[in-house]
């Protein structure tokens, strides 16, 4: 039997408290499904920084590097900075490193899910974006132009990134369209009508569209999406973006879902992947065992997703759906939820109950 490696880093804040009762939940899963998943430790982030001058020890990114998938909670503490003034995010060092050019974040809205959307009798939402997340107008992040009276910054598009990013978006679709989940429709989501750079985009979204006619696809423009995803959100199934635009409506994504306690994500490349919550480090509360592990327990689902998928997994990716179905059932009983979304369990009561929902 394979073991499974995941390189886990507890980062900062809430991250050691919502990334322990989510390894424990990957462990007893593992142990019933006949699969071996063995944990570790990558010390980074901003308390580690402090205590040893270091953000990014050489030996983390290597546990990193030879993991089959990472783990990561969240980094940085808005008081422990560089001396240029920048945070400590070793999770951006991580998506450089690794070259993880797909970011994919589900937007999912269920029964009993808070949302400031007005949905009616039953309906849910389900659909992923997926932002590019190495180059875009990011290419020239930490380096831009600034001179007295202008300033400038550089949009780069490359086929070697927008090709397997289209192709990821694809067979995401296909994927969610076999288990149920969507009718496989990739919507490419740009500004082609003003920039060149992104008819260049869209021509390299249609060209990868001819190989899957099962799937249908479309186009949008980004303003127009930002109004459909909240006035029609069930149209959409799988779509694909720019880095700058799908930060955006990722935010937006997050919102609709109710804040940032249900958010998941994951940041795929060719050989790597790390998933983690879309929320930060959350000081605020951090050391008071009230934080929503939510968010971080749907992004393992989503690590047992890729990796049962990747390896031919079937029980890993049943497991997935298993953890992702708790979750749900939990929010939609609303009785055992943290404050952010209007309860007052703590974070272990959140996580004993997501355990006790494991159908
Ligand atoms: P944040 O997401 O940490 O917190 C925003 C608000 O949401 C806070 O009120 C917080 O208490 C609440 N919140 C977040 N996660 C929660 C959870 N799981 N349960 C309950 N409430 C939760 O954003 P911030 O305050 O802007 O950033 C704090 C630190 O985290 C900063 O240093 C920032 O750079 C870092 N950060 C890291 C990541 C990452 O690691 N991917 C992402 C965003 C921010």
């Amino acid at each position: 039997m394979k073991t499974f490696e995941i390189a886990v880093f507890q980062g900062d804040g809430i991250g050691p408290e919502i990334m322990a009762p989510t390894t424990d939940l990957l462990a007893e899963l593992a142990a019933g499904g006949g699969y071996d998943l063995a944990f570790n430790d990558a010390p980074a982030g901003a308390a580690h920084y402090r205590e040893t001058g270091e953000s990014f020890p050489a030996a983390s990114m290597e546990t990193a590097r030879a993991a089959d998938a990472i783990l990561l909670s969240a980094m940085g503490l808005p008081d422990v900075r560089y001396p240029d003034g920048t945070e400590i995010s070793p999770q951006i060092d991580l998506r450089k490193a690794l070259t993880l050019f797909a970011g994919v974040r589900p937007v999912t809205i269920r029964p009993g899910q808070p949302t400031p959307l007005a949905l009616t009798g039953g309906q849910s939402v389900d659909f992923v974006l997926i932002r590019e997340s190495t180059e875009g107008l990011f290419y020239t992040q930490g380096r831009g132009e600034v001179e007295a009276n202008e300033a400038r910054e550089t949009l780069r598009i490359t086929r070697a990134i927008s090709e397997p990013l289209f192709r990821f978006a694809f067979d995401l679709a296909a994927s969610r369209k076999a288990a149920g989940r969507g009718p496989g429709h990739v919507t490419c989501v740009d500004k082609a009508n003003v920039f060149r750079a992104f008819a260049f985009f869209r021509e390299m979204f249609d060209a990868e569209a001819t190989r899957h006619p099962d799937i249908k696809a479309d186009h949008a423009y980004v303003d127009a999406t930002a109004l459909w995803m909240v006035e029609k959100p069930w149209m959409f199934d799988v779509m694909v973006t720019e880095n700058m635009f799908g930060d955006i409506l990722s935010d937006l994504g997050a919102g609709l879902m109710g804040g940032l306690g249900l958010a998941p994500s994951a940041d795929i490349g060719h050989d790597h992947a790390v998933f983690q919550p879309c929320h930060g480090s959350a000081p605020d509360i951090a050391g008071q065992g009230i934080a929503n592990p939510m968010a971080m327990i749907l992004s393992a689902a989503m690590m047992l997703d890729w990796l049962g998928e990747r390896h031919g997994v079937d029980a890993m990716k049943a497991d997935g759906a298993r953890l992702r179905d708790a979750v749900e059932r939990v929010v939609a009983e609303r009785r055992v939820l943290t404050r952010d979304l209007g309860g007052s369990a703590g974070t272990a009561e959140v996580a004993q109950a997501v355990r006790g929902a494991l159908a």
